[in-house]
């Protein structure tokens, strides 16, 4: 109950303007992303790589409106790649389709994706396409087979969430083509008719995708993270419940598939503990790490997945 409040507040322009303008959310908020500029992103990256860690980095950013703002937005994206080629950063790059015009017009969408992809491919570098609520799937996938098929794009990967019905297909046609998978539960608030309403059916379901993904990383042919971090491996574990991370790596270890071709993602600012728990085990760790003035929707997500983190947040304004 709790959760779809969140999640239709998440969605909440009303809401959304009330949050942004308000100093305390905003310093709360702040917990869950790396910064505002691209700058103290790129120090949060730095800190993560000096402890042994890879990053994906995130400009937040959704169901943009514009032709103008897709391609704007696309513009900035390109200019995270420079940096990370610049900087010498050891990140990839995620990003949402609705940002760079999907619910607009899907051929925008594509020019789009296209223009990042090449950029990122000019720079050896990864880009990973983020899955978003349930009426998003269809089109994302297209986009994504429209990108290796049409184009022969392959730095590219997608996420899969195992809380709807229709991801093992999903999963199965992606792994036919050697696509890497972020496996994830689902943050979106979807209805029974197309996703699991209990979360033992939806760990259940991500235990079994992820035995899926790590069945084709035994193949020797599935690659290993790239040695400069910048490239994952076919198999991402997305998710910060330790018993399904320690289902992948029993089962990893069943089917003798090395540690390198099984990364673990976490959000930034989440598990701190065991993101270095398990980099020290010579694990791939990847962190997401999200940073921009559009952190409203990524933050109410957040504040959805978990009970405490609400408290937490109202706790704080009292002692303000
Ligand atoms: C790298 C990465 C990328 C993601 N990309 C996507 C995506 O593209 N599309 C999508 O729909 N979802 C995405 N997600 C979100 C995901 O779907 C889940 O909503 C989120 O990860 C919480 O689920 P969980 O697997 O951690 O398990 P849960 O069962 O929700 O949590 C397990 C434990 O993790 C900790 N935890 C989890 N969430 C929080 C939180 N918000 N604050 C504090 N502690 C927490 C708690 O200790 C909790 O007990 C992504 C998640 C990760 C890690």
């Amino acid at each position: 109950m709790l959760r779809s409040i969140l999640i239709y507040l998440s969605q909440a322009t009303w809401m959304r303007r009330l949050m942004m303008g308000w100093k305390i959310a905003r310093k709360v908020a702040l917990r869950f992303v790396a910064g505002e500029t691209l700058e103290q992103a790129v120090a949060a990256v730095q800190a993560l790589n000096q402890q042994g860690m890879f990053a994906t980095m995130d400009m937040l950013g959704e169901h943009t409106e514009t032709t103008k703002q897709a391609a704007q937005t696309a513009d900035s994206i390109i200019k995270i790649l420079e940096t990370i080629e610049n900087t010498g950063i050891k990140s990839g790059l995620s990003v949402k389709l609705t940002q760079i015009g999907l619910l607009i017009d899907e051929s925008l969408c594509e020019e789009n994706l296209l223009r990042i992809l090449r950029s990122a491919a000019e720079k050896k570098l990864f880009v990973r396409i983020d899955m978003e609520d349930s009426p998003c799937v269809d089109a994302t996938l297209r986009v994504y087979w429209k990108m290796r098929h049409d184009y022969q794009m392959d730095n590219v990967g997608m996420v899969i969430q195992s809380c709807l019905y229709r991801s093992e297909k999903d999963t199965t046609d992606l792994l036919e083509e050697d696509t890497r998978i972020r496996m994830v539960k689902g943050a979106y608030k979807e209805p029974p008719s197309v996703a699991y309403p209990r979360k033992a059916d939806v760990d259940a379901a991500f235990d079994r995708l992820t035995k899926m993904m790590l069945d084709h990383a035994a193949s020797p042919a599935s690659p290993v993270v790239s040695g400069d971090g910048r490239w994952p491996p076919v198999t991402a574990v997305g998710s910060h419940d330790k018993a399904r991370i320690d289902y992948a790596i029993a089962y990893a270890q069943e089917i003798g598939v090395p540690k390198e071709k099984v990364e673990i993602q976490m959000l930034h600012g989440i598990r701190r503990d065991l993101q270095q728990e398990l980099a020290a085990q010579g694990y791939p760790v990847r962190i997401y790490v999200p940073f921009g003035q559009e952190w409203y929707p990524y933050f109410m997500r957040r504040l959805a997945e978990r009970p405490a983190n609400l408290w937490f947040f109202i706790s704080s304004l009292f002692r303000k």
